[in-house]
């Protein structure tokens, strides 16, 4: 039997498991890391968690064929090198898998959260046993994985699969990244908000009040109110549907994949969104990819990340 670690690092914490070949976890635990610390402190610790791990799991340890970590921020998945980690800028420019490899005597890898999240969907989830697939987050803001003929496709800089930053109107709302129209300012976390708002500051009825997060509109108050027949929330599911529709017909028509796999919080809407959102690619995409592609809820769920990450190391040694 084959093992792999992942390690999937959020900033401040982070969350080791070890999976199986068929991509089911058999240990995980989570650890704090302290962002104050030198960079190579910092490895360090996370090197001396995942040896726990490993011992804790009682594996042959020379069956664990390898680590994979996923982090935010930008990053060298070449070098192993992380760039910018916003949350720890005592990280940057950390060549974290060789000093990870160093400590545990085992090859590691390096890439973003999105891309690895996209590895454990076509390996382990939705995606299995296809070899084109496009995968979606749509959270704070909207990320994305390529994975073309069975491989991430990362692209000439390693930033390839910015999915958010997709501009669907060249006039629309401006975005942090410099463009405007960005697919994120409409299907991220503070569009569906601010679109909710508008219709309900129009005078349309809701009973949002009951599934607010501590007082506050949040797409989760969002999916539930519409869970329980909420109209105005339905209907702002459905144009979120709709608008992702859209970025997917553009998406099909350029890349001609065998599924989208749509994850983040929102995607646990499921059909609410994913509904519209296969309606409108199918009428404005061409229509010889449109009928062929599937656009599928992610189902890796909260072990997304972990599960990703240790995919990191299949997708390097396969
Ligand atoms: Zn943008």
């Amino acid at each position: 039997m084959k093992y792999y670690v992942g390690i999937d690092f959020g900033g401040t914490g982070i969350k080791i498991g070890i999976i199986d070949e068929s991509g089911k976890i058999l240990i995980k635990d989570s650890f704090d890391t302290d962002p104050h610390k030198r960079g190579e402190e910092i490895v360090q610790h996370i090197a001396e968690c995942t040896q726990k791990v490993m011992d804790d799991s009682g594996l042959p340890q020379e069956q664990i064929l390898g680590v994979g970590i996923g982090s935010p921020g930008l990053l060298n998945p070449e070098t192993g090198q992380l760039k910018v980690v916003v949350n720890v800028p005592n990280l940057n420019d950390v060549f974290i898998t060789k000093i990870l490899s160093d400590i545990l005597g085992k090859p590691a890898f390096l890439d973003n959260d999105v891309n690895a999240m996209s590895l454990g969907e076509f390996y382990y989830g939705a995606g299995k046993g296809m070899k084109n697939v496009i995968a979606m987050t749509l959270g704070t803001g909207v990320g994305g994985g390529i994975i073309l003929n069975g491989e991430l496709y990362r692209g000439s800089t390693f930033t390839a699969g910015e999915l958010g930053h997709m501009s669907i109107d060249r006039d629309g709302k401006s975005c942090p990244c410099g463009n405007s129209g960005c697919l994120e300012r409409y299907i991220g976390r503070d569009g569906i908000i601010e679109r909710f708002m508008i219709a309900r500051n129009k005078g349309f009825d809701t009973n949002i009040e009951k599934y607010l997060d501590k007082g506050k509109i949040t797409p989760k108050a969002i999916v539930q109110a519409a869970e329980a027949g909420d109209e105005l929330s339905v209907k702002v599911l459905e144009e979120t549907g709709e608008i992702l529709g859209s970025a997917l017909a553009t998406l099909v028509n350029a890349l001609n994949p065998e599924a989208v796999i749509i994850g983040g919080g929102i995607a646990n809407a499921g059909d609410l969104i994913l509904e519209p959102a296969r309606k409108t690619m199918l009428r404005l995409a061409y229509s010889i990819p449109a009928k062929v592609v599937r656009v599928l809820k992610a189902e890796l769920g909260n072990d997304a990340g972990l599960v990703g990450s240790a995919s990191l190391v299949v997708a390097n040694l396969s």
